[in-house]
């Protein structure tokens, strides 16, 4: 089985990947489970139709900087079916969550936490985009997972794939944004701008990390109605925030206004954190960030943060699915995806 979520591009999917030379001894394979189809059949072919501009429709859309053809998908749980020599656990036939970076695990930056900005590999290498060389994508059966045994993560007892279908990218970057407002604000209210998945993951995550209240910003009806059922009250727009200020903020929307408006609802002495991606640069307000002493902070996720979202899961103390889409399957997801409302949920077999 395997499961994933993630993002697609103009163009269809290639098929899996490699880039020869990064595999290594400690490499692993990984696939979906026996009873598919084959190690490397096709991702399914055809234009991407052009639909609304649901989240999971923002490549095919043209809405990113990132052309096909590639192949997508950067989060998922897999199995692992051909471990190399040095990659001992986990092992052939465990169920593992994929981090969506490239990363060494044994340079300086990989020691110190910081995997995504490996000194090993090239700038952004991740799964998924083509940034830092192709290494191939989640939504293809099978892709080969470099440095495998410093990266994987298996899947605990007790946790379904679905839970942790995201927590390779998403679910992980959510958790970590609230979790870095939170630590010196403990019991505290958050405000989410949201827009994207992120925003649903993070409200999701905020109980269990020790928010005391969450606001969850965002004009779609049926996105407040998610944020909601994960316990947060709502509102359609910022500025019926009025002069309401919350000690830990959250861009959520991958728009500069957002991230003003997570800003601006910061409190005195409060912390801002971006997981929103604004593709164009984006004015800071920084006389009033330095007046009112306000952290900002954004970043990719890294593999560290892995194991307690992990443990979040096994503990139901977070349970993110309504966050996701329905179940895809694999040979719907051509025509599934353009129209989604949500980050895909694609069931492999
Ligand atoms: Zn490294």
């Amino acid at each position: 089985m395997r499961l994933t979520t993630g993002c697609t591009t103009t163009d269809p999917p290639t098929r899996t990947t490699r880039t020869p030379g990064h595999e290594g001894a400690d490499a692993c394979s990984v696939r979906a489970a026996p009873g598919s189809t084959g190690q490397h059949r096709a991702a399914p072919g055809g234009a991407w139709r052009r639909g609304p501009s649901g989240p999971g429709a923002a490549l095919p859309s043209g809405a990113t900087p990132f052309k096909g053809p590639f192949a997508p998908g950067h989060e998922c749980v897999a199995r692992i079916v051909e471990p190399g020599p040095d990659c001992t656990a986990p092992t052939t036939g465990d169920l593992v969550v994929v981090p969506w970076h490239i990363s060494c695990g044994t340079c300086t930056r990989c020691v110190l936490g910081r995997p995504s900005p490996c000194e090993r590999t090239p700038r952004y290498a991740m799964f998924g985009l083509p940034l830092g060389g192709n290494w191939g994508g989640m939504f293809t059966e099978r892709f080969t997972v470099p440095w495998a045994q410093a990266n994987v993560q298996r899947l605990p007892d007790g946790v379904s794939p679905s839970a942790a279908a995201a927590a390779s990218d998403s679910l992980t970057d959510a958790c970590d944004a609230v979790r870095h407002g939170l630590q010196p604000h403990p019991a505290q209210d958050i405000a989410v701008l949201g827009g994207l998945t992120h925003g649903r993951c993070a409200c999701a995550c905020a109980a269990s990390l020790g928010a005391a209240g969450v606001m969850y910003v965002d004009r779609d009806g049926r996105r407040r109605s998610i944020a909601e059922g994960f316990g947060a009250t709502t509102v359609d727009n910022a500025r019926e925030l009025g002069q309401r200020r919350f000690p830990v903020t959250t861009d959520a929307a991958g728009d500069p206004r957002s991230l003003a408006a997570a800003l601006k609802a910061a409190a005195p002495g409060g912390h801002c954190h971006s997981i929103g991606i604004c593709f164009q640069p984006a004015p800071l307000p920084l006389m009033t960030m330095y007046m009112d002493a306000i952290t900002f902070t954004t970043g990719r996720p890294d593999t560290p943060h892995l194991a307690d979202v992990l443990h979040l899961l096994q503990t139901h103390s977070v349970g993110p699915l309504a966050a996701y889409s329905h179940p895809i399957t694999f040979d719907d997801l051509p025509e599934a995806l353009p129209e989604l409302p949500a980050k895909p949920r694609v069931l492999l077999d």
